[in-house]
């Protein structure tokens, strides 16, 4: 799963999405096609117990 936050770039609403399924990002609340992309939060370190 690569899941990702986007946010909407005509309505401003956060959505997720699944960029394995989804080949064409659009928002889902008003189906623009410009998508800001996510800002990655590559700082965080997760340990895997
Ligand atoms: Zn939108």
């Amino acid at each position: 799963m690569v899941e990702a936050l986007y946010k909407c770039a005509k309505c401003g609403k956060e959505f997720k999405m699944d960029l394995a399924i989804t080949r064409e990002i659009r928002c889902p609340y008003c189906g623009a096609k410009i998508i800001y992309k996510p800002r990655p939060k590559v700082a965080r370190r997760i340990k895997a117990i």
